[in-house]
């Protein structure tokens, strides 16, 4: 079948001669894809930032698709149904999946204690083949894939596999408070969902700050929000402060992550930030400009475990810091909501749609960011 294979830092291709994917346990299903994307989350593997992320690995967690073969063992979905399929594996049963922490569940990643199973994101995540392919193995099909109703637009649906839910629990773990500065660093998809989402917790002012000014138009008009071109900030943390009282923001959500532009990764300087645990540029913006006692919610995503942050100021300050992968099930209803309801549309975010035979190009744009790229979609043959 014709899937994209990882062929090292920077070069990604789709090959036609890669295996089919089968069924290795009574809870799995086969998933024919119809829409997957690229994420930002996929730059960081793209850039080599993510440990273990082995040549030939298929990458692609934001996917949907119809379901075309089951295991014996599973029971609520069945062929034919046609499914959006969180990005974390999650098994539903181990002590993690019970608190509804499904990007943490613990058999879909045995080997680790840090990190739960993502599809296609590095042996670190469970080494799981990913969506940016024909057709994907599913584990756990009765826990995670849930069937799209017939009202959503497939664009819409495949953005329910991680970057509504995403965004909205990046809001969420601010703990915003009716009245709150909440600010966003990152103009990206995960960016634009986060500074949508802090109103619907009662923010009084939402600012987001990114370096791209297409990226920064959009989201003014999208999320209603205040926005400024880092670029043109002597110091993102000192004119925060000018702008909040000299307090600082109540919220700083980090959607940024390890250097997500990732356009100084084959420089020197990149180099030697990537030796020293990769860019944190945002995360320690997000801590210097938050008030003292506020909260950091990260969801930008750290490769690099040991990647270098301020500890200092996060304890004289009294900051509280909250970070996960999102847990998409457990958010995934509210967001299906918000999408009937007309709160959120996230088909809006869509650029550009690539054909999965030029996944190498489509990579490039993204992480480039030409052509106005905000969200790149891949389509499989049909
Ligand atoms: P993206 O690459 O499209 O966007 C990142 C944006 O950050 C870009 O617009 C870039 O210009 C901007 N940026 C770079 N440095 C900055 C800085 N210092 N300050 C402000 N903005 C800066 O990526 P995305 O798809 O929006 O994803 C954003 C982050 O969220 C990534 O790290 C991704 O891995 C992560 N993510 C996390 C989860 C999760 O569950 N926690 C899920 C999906 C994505
Ligand atoms: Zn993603």
């Amino acid at each position: 079948m014709l899937a994209m294979n990882f062929r090292g830092p920077f070069r990604v291709r789709a090959d036609r001669d890669r295996p089919f994917p089968e069924i290795e346990h009574p809870e799995d299903a086969i998933v024919k894809v119809i829409r997957s994307c690229i994420c930002g989350s996929d730059l960081h593997l793209y850039h080599g930032l993510v440990p273990d992320t082995r040549v030939g690995s298929t990458f692609g967690h934001e996917f949907i698709g119809e379901i075309v073969e089951v295991g014996s063992s599973v029971e609520k979905v069945k062929v034919g149904d046609r499914v959006m399929v969180p990005f974390n594996i999650a098994c539903g049963k181990c002590a993690f999946c019970k608190q509804e922490l499904y990007g943490q569940c613990h058999e879909a990643n045995p080997q680790s204690t840090a990190a739960g199973g993502i599809f296609g994101y590095s042996h670190t995540a469970g080494g799981y083949n990913g969506g940016q392919a024909e057709y994907v193995r599913v584990p756990y099909a009765d826990v995670g894939p849930t069937v799209i109703p017939d009202w959503m637009d497939p664009d819409d649906a495949v953005l329910l596999t991680d970057v509504v839910p995403t965004g909205y629990q990046a809001a969420e773990m601010g703990g915003i408070q009716e009245g709150d500065t909440v600010v966003v660093f990152g103009a990206g998809p995960i960016g634009i969902m986060a500074a949508k989402s802090a109103w619907l917790f009662g923010a009084g002012r939402v600012i987001v700050i990114d370096q791209l000014d297409y990226r920064l138009e959009f989201v003014k008009e999208f999320a209603q929000c205040e926005v400024y071109n880092f670029k043109h900030l002597e110091d993102p943390v000192v004119f925060i402060k000018k702008i909040t009282d000299s307090l600082g923001a109540d919220v700083c959500i980090d959607a940024v992550g390890c250097e997500a532009a990732g356009d100084t990764m084959n420089t020197m300087l990149g180099r030697k930030l990537l030796m020293q645990g990769g860019s944190t540029t945002a995360l320690h913006w997000a801590i210097n400009s938050v008030k003292k006692g506020g909260i950091v919610s990260i969801v930008g995503v750290y490769g690099p475990i040991d990647a270098l942050v301020p500890i200092g100021n996060v304890v004289n300050k009294g900051i509280t810091i909250r970070a996960s992968q999102a847990s998409v099930k457990r958010l995934l209803p509210k967001m299906i909501e918000h999408v009937k309801n007309g709160i959120i549309d996230p088909k809006a975010m869509i650029t550009h749609r690539i054909p999965l035979e030029e996944v190498g190009e489509g990579y490039h744009i993204f992480s480039k960011k030409l052509d106005n790229c905000i969200k790149t979609v891949l389509i499989p043959p049909s």
